[in-house]
């Protein structure tokens, strides 16, 4: 299987849509073990029974809005499970005001915490990994990327932003990790109904309008988006860093 024996962390499990729950599953089905983090202010025993339908899937809180969080976190898998081969960053946080308003309105502040949670929050956690030792070698990272990082989506505001800031990181971040064979990609996914995309305003128009124009015809699944992660984790990506792949049946592609 393209995942036996190895490791895959993922972080920013929150229930049944979230995608990192189809990158779980699809690594698990891949023969990976499966480990997650969760935002601390989750209810750990929903996180707990969801998780359950892995075997031996662990999970632990983790806040990546603090380095001290991050590597408290890191540490403790560490200890616990030993080296792993891929980590999945699948965490973004906006102000629900700024996904309401227009973007001029955007205050410091908002845009601050945007970036940070969303795009500062993968440089923290790939440089604590790497330090910590908990990488083994030629270990592979992935993120979720958005379309609104190119072009402007309406409501999409302060997020196309931090999701510009990470996509960018990640050719710095693949540079760096490149030293030690590490590789880093981020995956750009077509709109998926799940609990954060329901703070973008109008999101439903934004699945429509994907459905209409896509050359698919479609929206992609959490699924999907999960097999092309399972992909950037295996070796049969070895040659793949610094890339954004989009998984969107093609939305992106079209102009007129
Ligand atoms: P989701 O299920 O709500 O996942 C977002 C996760 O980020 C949640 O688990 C959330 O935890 C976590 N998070 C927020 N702030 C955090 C913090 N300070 N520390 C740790 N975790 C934190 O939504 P999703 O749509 O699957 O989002 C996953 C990733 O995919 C995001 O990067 C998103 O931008 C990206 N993406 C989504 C779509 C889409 O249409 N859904 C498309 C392309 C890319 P809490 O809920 O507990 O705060």
């Amino acid at each position: 299987m393209l995942l036996e024996g190895k490791t895959i962390l993922v972080m920013g499990i929150r229930n049944k849509w979230s995608i990192a729950w189809g990158v779980a599953m699809s690594a698990h089905e891949n023969g990976a073990k499966v480990i997650f983090t969760h935002h601390p202010t989750e209810k750990e025993d929903k996180i707990q029974e969801l998780i359950g339908e892995i075997p031996d899937a662990k999970t632990y809180p983790c806040d990546v809005a603090t380095d001290e969080d991050i590597e408290k976190c890191l540490k403790t898998i560490k200890e616990e499970q030993g080296q792993i081969d891929g980590i999945l960053h699948s965490i973004a946080h906006a102000n629900t005001e700024d996904l309401r308003n227009d973007f001029i309105a955007t205050s410091r502040e908002g845009f601050l915490h945007a970036s940070d949670i969303s795009a500062y929050s993968l440089v923290a956690v790939s440089r604590i990994a790497k330090e910590i030792g908990l990488l083994k070698p030629e270990a592979s990272i992935v993120a979720l990327t958005y379309f609104g990082s190119e072009k402007v989506v309406e409501g999409y505001n302060v997020m196309g932003v931090a999701k510009a800031a990470l996509e960018t990181s990640i050719q710095y971040l693949a540079k760096d990790l490149g030293k030690e064979k590490m590789r880093i990609n981020a995956i750009s996914a077509g709109p998926i109904k799940t609990l954060s995309a329901k703070g973008i305003k109008d999101f439903g128009n934004i699945l429509t309008v994907v459905e209409e124009k896509a050359p698919l015809h479609q929206n992609v699944t959490t699924k999907q988006v999960g097999d092309v992660a399972s992909f950037l984790f295996s070796n049969m990506s070895s040659a793949v860093t610094g890339e954004v792949i989009h998984v969107d049946n093609g939305f992106s592609i079209i102009g007129v």
